[in-house]
């Protein structure tokens, strides 16, 4: 129960990584804010079902990412609902795949609203209340993709690239107000954003989903598995404990070894 008494808000936890994320920090005593999309129901039963389990208040704010006030309202709502931000997760993204002259004018805005601006506007909106308590963990969920290239993903790779570099600056800006910044660049993690990209590919080739899960992993990873949400959350962690108190501005691979090769 390392984070008791902390707040903790995840972009995006309404499923797959930020889900993950949520359950490891909850399970740590943190508060959560959830925030994403999905059934009204659902999520309020996620909610209720989190809070009972870990035995922590968990609230839930539908802000649509896409919106900068929408992103500054998120983490005003996280310090009115739970007391306060001490641990900002940039999760939430979206992916869309084409070539560079195919890809719509209005998928690249999407993806670079939600996967980098967004990033840009929570640390924004919550590093002045982390400065004033002189601690603070921002941990972005940037990809593989924000350090190498792959086809079709123009937007996605420009967006975590991004991510990577607005991670070290705002590392370096808060390097001794006792707050660190890292980004977490995960391979392949299998969840609803891999899932349609698994089921896309098999229409395309003509085969199933099984047989595009192992080519998937076969043409990046050498370790041929997926990561889980599970670990990515016990990653988020150890990156809020005090052993990660001299990390920061670093971009942190959890890929089976993608970009190593
Ligand atoms: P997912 O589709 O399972 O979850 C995405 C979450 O973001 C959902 O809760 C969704 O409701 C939310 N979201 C989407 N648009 C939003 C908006 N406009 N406003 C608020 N919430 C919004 O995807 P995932 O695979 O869990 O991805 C989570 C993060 O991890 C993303 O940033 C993704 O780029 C990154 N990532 C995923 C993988 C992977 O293999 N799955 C690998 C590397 C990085």
């Amino acid at each position: 129960m390392g984070l008791k008494n902390k707040v903790a808000l995840v972009t995006g936890s309404t499923s797959g990584i930020g889900l993950g994320i949520a359950r490891a920090l909850a399970a740590e005593g943190a508060s959560v804010m959830l925030n994403g999309f999905g059934d009204a129901g659902e999520i309020e039963a996620l909610r209720v079902s989190l809070e009972k389990e870990f035995s922590v208040k968990v609230a839930y704010y539908d802000a649509d990412l896409s919106k900068p006030d929408q992103v500054a309202g998120l983490v005003q709502k996280t310090q009115d609902k739970l007391g306060g931000i001490d641990i900002l997760v940039n999760n939430a993204g979206i992916q869309f795949t084409a070539p560079v002259e195919e890809f719509p004018e209005a998928k690249w805005d999407a993806i670079i609203a939600i996967n980098l601006s967004a990033v840009f506007h929570g640390m924004k909106a919550a590093i002045p209340a982390m400065k004033k308590n002189k601690w603070g963990r921002i941990i972005n969920i940037a990809s593989a993709h924000g350090l190498v290239a792959s086809p079709h993903k123009v937007a996605y790779v420009a967006a975590k690239h991004g991510v990577v570099g607005a991670t070290k600056v705002a590392a370096v800006e808060t390097a001794n107000d006792g707050i660190t910044v890292n980004a977490i660049c995960p391979g392949w993690v299998l969840t609803p954003l891999v899932q349609k990209q698994l089921e896309d590919r098999a229409k395309e080739a003509g085969t199933d989903v099984d047989t595009e899960k192992k080519k998937m992993l076969q043409e990046t990873q050498p370790m041929l598995k997926f990561s889980t949400p599970e670990e990515i959350g016990a990653l988020v962690v150890f990156l809020c404990s005090d052993g990660a108190a001299t990390m920061t501005g670093a971009p942190i691979s959890i890929d089976g070894g993608w970009v190593a090769h």
